[in-house]
């Protein structure tokens, strides 16, 4: 499975407290390691493209668990279709698409990933600021898509600050496909232990000339229009003319 952890989904949206929280330092990266951390406990190989410190975990020393491996952006693509069932954290989906390469590659390996994946058994976990920093064929197949909301643990009130310096907590909600409670929630202080989070995620193969040229991509997209289904008329027989008039308002086409 792919899953995304942005910070909102869309531009304009009414949710009064997604169209606020568009702030760094909101949980992101926390919330790939929450998951990669529960992963750990369970077994499972996890690798990041970015430093772990699980030993801080507070289950480890008397449980104990598979470390999760870093690994950069290069050494993750190089046999990425040759390791089984592992769980990736990988933050900055940008960064790390640019360091699959050009357009081209990207495309290429996001098909491989796509048509390998259950065979491959991996789970993927990508952030991003922004949903529209995932490339289109990997956003498609981006299943799951979560936004943390990061509050005070003394007053439970909701914080949009980037650099407060409270004790806070986070809470996962699942956006797509929409679960209304949240699905994970986690104290900041213990899973801050488990990374470092100041640490600042390189792509491998830069090309600045090639990022001059490339055409400007629009910030944000709204949800498409769904495609209205027209009406046909075989379907209206046997209707009373009130079934008719009801089932061409929905329609949109009385
Ligand atoms: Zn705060």
């Amino acid at each position: 499975m792919i899953f995304g952890v942005v910070a909102k989904l869309y531009q304009n949206t009414t949710d009064a407290i997604s169209s606020n929280d568009i702030i760094a330092g909101n949980g992101k990266t926390a919330t790939i390691v929450y998951f990669c951390h529960e992963e750990a406990q369970r077994g499972r190989r996890v690798i990041t493209n970015f430093h772990t410190y699980f030993e801080n975990s507070p289950f480890y020393k008397a449980a104990g668990f598979r470390m999760p491996e870093y690994m950069d952006a290069q050494e993750i693509l190089d046999g990425f279709f040759d390791r089984e069932d592992v769980c990736y954290g990988l933050s900055e989906v940008q960064k790390f698409m640019n360091s699959v390469g050009n357009p081209t590659a990207q495309k290429a390996w996001v098909e491989g990933l796509i048509s390998q994946r259950r065979k491959l058994k991996v789970d993927i976990l990508f952030d991003s600021q922004r949903i529209m920093s995932f490339d289109n064929r990997l956003r498609e197949h981006t299943k799951y898509w979560y936004i943390p909301r990061k509050f005070h643990m003394d007053d439970g009130s909701f914080c949009q600050s980037e650099d407060c310096m409270r004790h806070h907590f986070i809470q996962v909600f699942q956006e797509v496909p929409f679960e209304i409670l949240p699905i994970a929630m986690f104290d900041c202080e213990v899973i801050g232990k488990l990374y470092n989070t100041d640490e600042i995620i390189r792509d491998v193969i830069s090309a600045p000339e090639k990022q001059k040229k490339k055409k400007k991509v629009p910030e944000y997209e709204e949800a498409p229009e769904p495609k209205r289904k027209k009406v046909n008329p075989e379907d209206l027989k046997g209707l009373t003319e009130k079934q008719k008039r009801r089932v061409l308002e929905r329609m949109g086409e009385a």
